[in-house]
C-alpha cells in the first residue's frame, strides 16, 4: 500500500492517479484466526489497530454485517472533547482526545481534526454550579477546561442569542483543544492500517451465532461458515444485546435511537462546537457549510437507524431560541443510529462471563470521541487481561454499585 505524501500526491497526479492501491483489502476468510473482533465500526477497528501495533498480534479477523463504518461511527455528529466529570472518565477521554491531535500521522491518513473548541451552555443555575464543579474537577484530572461568562460566550460565538427568555446564556465550560474530526475518516484510517498490517476486515459477514465450549468461546457462526477464534471482542454499540445473548449472558443496556441532521450549507459562521443540555441540543458547522443539528435521543427502544420526526422538531424549536438565524434555514437531510445506553452514562469495556470473551459497548450518544482511548484500553484488556484505563468500566460495577455516574454530568450529551 503507498503512503500518502506530497511526493506521491504529486507523482500520482502526473499519471492521472492510476497508481494507488486499493484502500483495504476484501478477503476470503480464513479458517481461524487468533482474535475475532465482531463490529467494524471505529471501537472495533481502533481495538485491532492497537492490538497489531502495541502488542503485535496481527491474526486479527473484524467482522462486519454491513459495510465497515455503517453504523454509529458513520452517523454520529463528530464531537470530541473530555470534560467529564469522573476521574475515570476524564482519563480515558482525555486519553482519546489526545490520541486525537497526532492520529492522522500516525495512521497517515487526513482526519480532518479540527480542534475548534467546544462550549456547553450554563442556561441555568445549577447548570452554573454543575460546570464550575467540572471545570474544578477538570483541573486536579489535568484536563484543561475553564469556566467563561456570557460575553466571552458571545465573543467566540457571535451568532448566538444570549439574552434568550427562557433561557439566557449565563456562561459556558470551554475546552479549547476540543473539536470534531470526519467520522468516516477515522473508520477508514484504522482499517488502511489494520489491513496493512495483513488482518482481515470481513464485510457483509454478519455474526449469527457464538460456539462455545467449556465456559469459553471457540468461534463464531456467520453467514459466510464458521470461524474459529481462541478470543473474542464483541464490539457493536446498538447490537451488543443482541450479540450478547447469542453468547449466553444479559447486558444492562439499552438501545434507542438517536437523530441528527444537517441544514443546508451556508457561509461560514461559526468556528466553534456548542452545546445546550438543557434545550438538549447542539451545534456545529461543518467544513462543507452544514449547521451540524443534534438532540436527545428517542424515548422509545428501537434497532431501526431511523427516529420520530416531532423528535428532531422539538430539537430544533429548542435550539433557535439560542440562534434565531437557524429559523430561516432549510433542512438539507436526517438520519438515525441505535445507541447504547447505559444506567450510568458511562461505557463497558470488560470481561465477561465467558473466559476468553470481552465486550466493548454502552458509548451511548457520545463514543466518537472515545475511538482511539477505546481501542488502546480495550487492546490492552484483551492482550494482557487488564489495563489501567479499562479498569473502572467492568460488568460487576453495575452488580457492585460501584458506578462511574456520567448520568447527571458529561455523559448525558454528545
Ligand atoms: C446521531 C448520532 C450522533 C452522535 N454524536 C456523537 C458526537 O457528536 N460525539 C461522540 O463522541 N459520539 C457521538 N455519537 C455516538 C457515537 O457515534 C458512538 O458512540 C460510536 O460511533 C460507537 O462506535 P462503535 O464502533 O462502538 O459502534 P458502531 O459504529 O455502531 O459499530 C458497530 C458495528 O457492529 C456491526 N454489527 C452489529 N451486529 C453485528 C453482527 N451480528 N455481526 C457483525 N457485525 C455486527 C454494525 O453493523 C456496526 O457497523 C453519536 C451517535 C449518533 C447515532
Amino acid at each position: 500500500m503507498k503512503r500518502f505524501s506530497v511526493f506521491a500526491v504529486a507523482r500520482e497526479a502526473m499519471r492521472q492517479h492510476n497508481g494507488w492501491g486499493r484502500t483495504w483489502s476484501n478477503p476470503e476468510p480464513k479458517k481461524s484466526y487468533e482474535v475475532i473482533i465482531v463490529g467494524a465500526g471505529g471501537h472495533g477497528l481502533a481495538t485491532a489497530y492497537y492490538l497489531g501495533k502495541n502488542f503485535g498480534i496481527t491474526n486479527v479477523a473484524v467482522i462486519e454485517k454491513g459495510w465497515l463504518g455503517g453504523g454509529n461511527t458513520g452517523r454520529n455528529t463528530t464531537i470530541i472533547r473530555s470534560n467529564y466529570l469522573q476521574d475515570p472518565s476524564a482519563a480515558l477521554y482525555e486519553k482519546s482526545r489526545s490520541l486525537y491531535e497526532n492520529l492522522s500521522q500516525d495512521l497517515n491518513y487526513n482526519l480532518m481534526f479540527s480542534p475548534r473548541g467546544c462550549m456547553m451552555l450554563a442556561q441555568t443555575q445549577h447548570e452554573m454550579r454543575g460546570y464550575k464543579r467540572t471545570a474544578h474537577a477538570n483541573s486536579l484530572q489535568g484536563v484543561k477546561t475553564e469556566f467563561i461568562g456570557p460575553e466571552r460566550v458571545k465573543k467566540l460565538c457571535p451568532i448566538m442569542n444570549i439574552d434568550g427568555p427562557r433561557y439566557p446564556v449565563l456562561g459556558a465550560l470551554w475546552q479549547p483543544r476540543a473539536g470534531s474530526a470526519r467520522h468516516d475518516a477515522v473508520a477508514w484510517g484504522y482499517a488502511r492500517a489494520c489491513s496493512e498490517m495483513g488482518m482481515h476486515i470481513l464485510q457483509k459477514t454478519e455474526v449469527t451465532g457464538i460456539t462455545k465450549d467449556s465456559g469459553c468461546v471457540t468461534g463464531v457462526e456467520t453467514s459466510r461458515g464458521h470461524i474459529r477464534c481462541k478470543k473474542l471482542g464483541m464490539v457493536v454499540a446498538g447490537h451488543a444485546s443482541v450479540v450478547a445473548e447469542m453468547a449466553g449472558f444479559r447486558l444492562p443496556i439499552e438501545s434507542v435511537p438517536l437523530q441528527a441532521l444537517v441544514s443546508e450549507p451556508i457561509k461560514p459562521c461559526m468556528d466553534v462546537v456548542v452545546m445546550a443540555n438543557t434545550v438538549h441540543g447542539y451545534m456545529s458547522q461543518s467544513d462543507k457549510g452544514e449547521m451540524v443539528i443534534g438532540g436527545g435521543t428517542d424515548g422509545y427502544n428501537a434497532y431501526t437507524q431511523r427516529g420520530s420526526f416531532h423528535h428532531l422538531e422539538e430539537t430544533v424549536r429548542a435550539l433557535i431560541e439560542t440562534f434565531p438565524m437557524i429559523s430561516r434555514l432549510k433542512m438539507l437531510r436526517h438520519w438515525g443510529g441505535i445507541v447504547d445506553v447505559t444506567g450510568d452514562r458511562s461505557p463497558i469495556l470488560s470481561k465477561t462471563p465467558l473466559g476468553n470473551t470481552f465486550i466493548n459497548c454502552g458509548w451511548g450518544t457520545g463514543g466518537f470521541k472515545a475511538i482511539p482511548g477505546s481501542g488502546w484500553g480495550f487492546a490492552e484488556l484483551m492482550a494482557k487481561g487488564e489495563s489501567p484505563l479499562t479498569a473502572e468500566f467492568g460488568l460487576d460495577r453495575f452488580r457492585a454499585g460501584r458506578f462511574v455516574d456520567e448520568s447527571v454530568a458529561a455523559g448525558v450529551a454528545h
